[in-house]
């Protein structure tokens, strides 16, 4: 089936009567009643059973669970709080100390932080690798602990896209459980598990919800038994998906296919137009030739996605200045909604790192970050013109 067809067709609960709601229900409630003492009990055996309490189930959760489950070709998901609850829940689940995790080195801040964290308190060895090279990722899980390899479809703001097929059938190889981050390029543009991931996981927050009006996270397991291994750790932790949080993640999916092939489009002109221009040192963009991930990502994604970063010639002042010079896209951290987004990291999310720091992170004093929205693509590159001058 057509990504724009289940993505229309979200998953809805069966209804006993001759006709039922075409939206998702809101099913607003902490906790679910019972006719008899026994059925209560019953309800209580695992994760598909009857709702009960809504930290374990909640019928307009399930939905979305099933929805994305059913977008990403996996055989179930939980849905989260956020996406580091979902990075978190999944990571707390599967680890025990003494295990190894092999990670690529280019890696969300908020990942780096739980495995870094991890590793300090709990004595799990983390190995960073580049992800462009299965030969330096099986030397690096050569180790009889390591249980797990954590990828993400596309980084940010590198836009490398790791060499997915090659990684994941080496983990597979080695036993090794593999986990994709794919918030960046969302189940439109990768579907992780086709290549042979085991774990997906989402903030959907970023495109799937898209209109940057809630949190949200979600793992979808292409193996059904993890899933039901990973869940009553996650009943623990509580970091489970509010209702309506879950029902504006919903709200979203329908359109997911439509927004990314628009955030696709326009990031594409804007990457294009800004390598043409002299006053723009390097554009980012793996839908490019030239990007050192252009190859890969050819063969992994279906579209460059709606991420792009440029370094600026003139260097710190004139990042600086750029993102104090627009007037249709918005100062602001996030990234995957309809609006168009600017940061410039060298004096925000990245101002207590020194030059050389900087260099490592691979971020120039210049580069600005954009998350390229669905406005008219004339409107967003005349304020790119704008801001450049
Ligand atoms: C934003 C983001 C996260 C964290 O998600 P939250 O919903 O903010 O908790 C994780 N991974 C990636 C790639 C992200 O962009």
């Amino acid at each position: 089936m057509d990504q724009r067809t289940r993505a229309v067709h979200v998953v809805n609960q069966r209804f006993p009567e001759g006709s039922w709601p075409l939206s998702v229900p809101l099913v607003q409630s902490s906790a679910f009643a019972f006719s008899s003492a026994d059925a209560l009990a019953a309800a209580m055996a695992g994760p598909d059973g009857q709702y009960v309490y809504s930290r374990r189930g909640n019928p307009t959760v399930r939905a979305l669970e099933q929805t994305l489950a059913g977008l990403e070709g996996g055989a179930g998901a939980i849905a989260f709080a956020s996406g580091m609850g979902a990075i978190s829940g999944v990571l707390l689940a599967l680890l025990r100390p003494g295990d190894r995790v092999v990670a690529q080195r280019c890696l969300y801040g908020g990942t780096y932080a739980v495995l870094s964290d991890l590793a300090a308190r709990h004595g799990i060895h983390v190995t960073y690798v580049s992800g462009d090279d299965v030969g330096e990722f099986e030397r690096a899980a050569q180790h009889p602990a390591t249980r797990l390899l954590v990828l993400e479809t596309v980084a940010n703001p590198t836009g490398q896209v790791p060499d997915l097929p090659g990684l994941l059938a080496a983990a597979r190889v080695l036993g090794v459980t593999s986990l994709v981050d794919n918030s960046l390029a969302s189940p439109v543009l990768c579907r992780p598990i086709e290549l042979g991931a085991d774990v997906v996981v989402h903030s959907t927050t970023k495109y799937l919800a898209g209109h940057s009006d809630v949190l949200g996270g979600a793992a979808v397991f292409a193996d059904d038994g993890l899933r039901r291994r990973v869940w009553p750790r996650t009943v623990e932790l509580g970091a489970c998906a509010d209702p309506f949080a879950a029902w504006l993640t919903l709200r979203g999916v329908p359109t997911l296919p439509l927004r990314m092939r628009e955030h696709c489009a326009n990031a594409t002109v804007l990457a294009e137009r800004l390598a043409g221009d002299g006053r723009v040192r390097a554009v980012h963009y793996p839908w490019l030739a030239g990007h050192p991930s252009y190859a890969v990502a050819r063969k992994v994604l279906s579209g460059g996605g709606g991420l792009l970063s440029f370094e600026l010639a003139g260097g710190r002042e004139a990042g600086r200045a750029f993102i104090e010079r627009v007037r249709v896209a918005r100062i602001a951290l996030s990234l995957g909604g309809v609006e168009t987004l600017v940061t410039h990291p060298a004096s925000t999310s990245h101002r207590e790192l020194d030059a050389a720091a900087l260099a490592q992170a691979g971020i120039a004093p210049g580069l600005v970050r954009m998350s390229v929205g669905i406005e008219g693509v004339e409107d967003l590159w005349e304020d790119v013109e704008r801001a450049l001058s």
